[in-house]
């Protein structure tokens, strides 16, 4: 498959020097719609029908489709076209090319491997070959906050198999972790500070339950590790007790973060945290906990031989001259909603580095690389 190499340039660049920062994230901030325009546009003038949704005003997905023939098997491909914020970057929009690298926010993550989505299709098209099965190029809205545009996509189209194209420096991603956020709140009695005898203080009762806490939290680093992910994890992320200094506490709240590995679900990690309130309200009856998750997102596995990895897998051979790793990643993606909307899902991206930091840059030779990957990979498995 010949990458049509300034397309892609040229692609990538504008897609930087647009910004598409999450409005969630940075009250403010444009979001997706001005890019999906831009991105609309280039799929139309490479010969796919486009369709733009608006889950929320402003937050717009771009869906092209390269129509197959029929009687093939379709593939999604599937990136964010939205960014986190930029503060601290001394070149946030610029696209420069420098030492094989464009540099920007977004470029790495995941605006290079967008480009190589969008260059794949085109290479498809000027190639003159049919698949039989469509080949379907999201740019989704929100992946950086509440994946409201890879949600909405899965209500309105249907496909087989799909590649979120996160970055992996051209390896093929298994499995990342899930994770979910849990409240604890213990409640005391409020009192006058000076009267011991009808307070029950409610931060002390959580310094109880956090020391508790911390020995689950070394048992599950200590628990046989997920071979791709590693071992499930937990921080007590944000405290919050008292109302003023001479009350007695009448209540204290703990933000739990749990990480889970692909096999755990959310009620096991819930009702290992119960575990410990029941025990504590069993051996002293002045402590009351409630536990409340509040936010769960699953992890994601796609086993090695599903026919989406095969094809990806053969794909990487013929372009790198070499078979990819299989690995796992450790943050949550959009993979895990499309897997388990029945869609087999595998993740394989760019090179680069500085996703959320100050300099950001996304080496240009592997997003060329990925787009005839990604090309190959419809080749083979849409027919
Ligand atoms: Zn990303």
């Amino acid at each position: 498959m010949k990458i049509d190499k300034d397309y892609t340039r040229q692609t990538l660049v504008r897609l930087v020097q647009i910004n598409s920062i999450n409005p969630t994230l940075a009250p403010g901030a444009p979001g997706e719609r001005e890019i999906a325009g831009f991105i609309a546009e280039s799929l139309v003038s490479i010969g796919l029908a486009v369709g733009i949704f608006e889950p929320e005003p402003s937050r717009a997905t771009v869906l092209g489709k390269l129509a197959g023939t029929g009687g093939g098997r379709s593939l999604m491909l599937n990136a964010h076209c939205d960014t986190v914020d930029v503060p601290g970057m001394a070149e946030p929009f610029s696209g420069a090319l420098r030492d094989g690298k464009i540099f920007g926010r977004g470029s790495f993550d995941m605006k290079g491997s967008l480009a190589a989505g969008m260059a794949a299709a085109k290479a498809l098209v000027d190639s003159g070959v049919r698949l039989r099965g469509d080949l379907l190029v999201a740019a989704v809205a929100d992946e950086e906050y509440g994946s409201l545009g890879t949600t909405d996509l899965i209500g309105r189209v249907q496909v087989d198999g799909a590649i979120v194209t996160e970055p992996t420096a051209l390896e093929v991603c298994l499995a990342h972790k899930g994770y979910l956020w849990i409240d604890v709140e213990v409640t005391g009695r409020a009192a006058h500070g000076s009267r011991f005898e009808l307070g029950i203080d409610a931060n002390m009762k959580m310094g109880q339950f956090l020391a508790k806490l911390s020995l689950l939290e070394r048992d599950l680093r200590s628990r046989p590790p997920h071979p791709l992910v590693g071992p499930p994890s937990m921080h007590a992320a944000m405290l919050n007790g008292g109302i003023g200094l001479s009350t007695y506490a009448p209540s204290c709240t703990l933000k739990i973060e749990r990480r889970t590995v692909p096999g755990e679900t959310e009620a096991q990690a819930v009702a290992e945290i119960q575990a410990i309130v029941n025990d504590l309200a069993a051996a002293d009856p002045d402590f009351h906990a409630v536990v409340r998750p509040f936010f769960t997102r699953d992890p994601f596995e796609v086993a090695p031989d599903a026919p989406v990895v095969q094809a990806l897998d053969r794909a990487v051979a013929r372009v790198l001259g070499r078979p990819p790793r299989h690995i796992g990643d450790t943050p949550w993606m959009d993979a895990a909603l499309l897997q388990a909307a029945g869609v087999e899902t595998v993740v394989c991206g760019a090179t680069g580095a500085g996703a959320h930091a100050n300099v950001e840059w996304v080496e240009l030779e592997s997003v060329f690389r990925l787009a005839e990957i990604l090309a190959e990979t419809a080749l083979d498995y849409c027919g």
